[in-house]
């Protein structure tokens, strides 16, 4: 008891010297929950040192079909704020924030963004079968918003939002970095499009794995083919790599992108197959381990322009 005692003096002691030293960060960062690591980061460049964000899907990590473990639910009823990106993404979430006893408000990020992008369920999601709730064969919307800078700028916008509402001690700095990361997004959006436009109309014609670039395709002009319906658990059976090597051959695409959560063998395959480039590696839902090529959302999106202009334009990726 004792012991107990003095640990929390000491621990006492040592937020009082910090208080002090610090005086401009007297409240804690609150601690908030970001469902993948994209939006993570987003609450992270909008939060700064006023937020302690923990992302659930971690960096490379598929978020259709993430497993939650009774750890998540700790993170969701220790957190002040939860994010989650909405249309759809997260089908685990509400069991887990069910589980987890959580009663704080849960911000949606993709709020008043245009979801014309209406895409069909494919037929066989080995993930839904699993659940009560089978989305196979009916319109949902496209969830994958954030491959469009433009609905980046309307995610941190709502970041804003609940951030300055949950910190209003901090909301003037948070305000500010809201705005500087809009700036930074805008700056990469008229460099995307000015990438874009130097390659000839024809030879925007490329294949992903998952159909996760629609919001990219309609911005940016851009003809994505992909593999798989909207979720990643569905595997294409060979009829389906042999329709798509002759579309590949037809349409004249140019090149196939591999991704960080998908498995690269069928691509691979199906580029001997058809004779296109493989163009290298895109970041579709997730970012990479800190520290590496695309650790944040803009440097994600930065890497996946540049893969995509050099492979359309038959310049060889590492
Ligand atoms: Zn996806």
């Amino acid at each position: 008891m004792l012991h107990v005692i003095l640990s929390c003096l000491k621990r006492a002691a040592l937020v009082s010297v910090l208080l002090l030293v610090v005086p401009t960060l007297n409240a804690q960062p609150i601690s908030v929950v970001a469902s993948f690591s994209i939006l993570g980061d987003m609450v992270r460049e909008v939060g700064g040192p006023y937020v302690e964000v923990t992302s659930l899907v971690g960096p490379n990590t598929d978020s259709h079909v993430f497993d939650p473990t009774p750890a998540d639910a700790k993170r969701i009823a220790s957190a002040q704020l939860v994010f989650v990106n909405g249309l759809g993404y997260e089908g685990w979430l509400d069991r887990l924030v069910k589980s987890s006893g959580y009663r704080g408000p849960i911000v949606v990020a993709s709020k008043g963004i245009s979801t014309s992008l209406e895409l069909k369920g494919s037929h066989s999601h080995a993930q839904d079968e699993k659940r009560e709730h089978p989305t196979h064969a009916r319109a949902i919307p496209d969830p994958h918003a954030w491959q469009n800078l433009a609905n980046a700028e309307r995610y941190v916008q709502t970041i804003r939002i609940a951030l300055a509402a949950a910190l209003p001690a901090h909301s003037a700095a948070v305000e500010q970095r809201a705005t500087d990361y809009i700036k930074r997004i805008r700056a990469l959006d008229q460099a995307t499009k000015a990438q874009i436009a130097a390659v000839a109309v024809e030879r925007r014609k490329v294949i992903t794995s998952h159909d996760a670039f629609g919001y990219f395709s309609q911005a940016y002009g851009v003809t994505f083919y992909s593999l798989q319906g909207l979720a990643t658990a569905s595997e294409p059976t060979a009829a389906e790599i042999v329709r798509i090597v002759d579309q590949i051959k037809k349409q004249k695409v140019t090149a196939i992108f591999t991704e960080n959560i998908s498995d690269p063998r069928v691509l691979d395959r199906i580029a001997k197959d058809s004779g296109a480039k493989v163009g290298g590696l895109l970041y579709a839902d997730a970012l990479t381990a800190p520290g590496t090529a695309a650790d944040t959302y803009l440097k994600l999106f930065e890497h996946n322009v540049t893969t995509i202009v050099r492979g359309m334009s038959g310049q060889a990726n590492e």
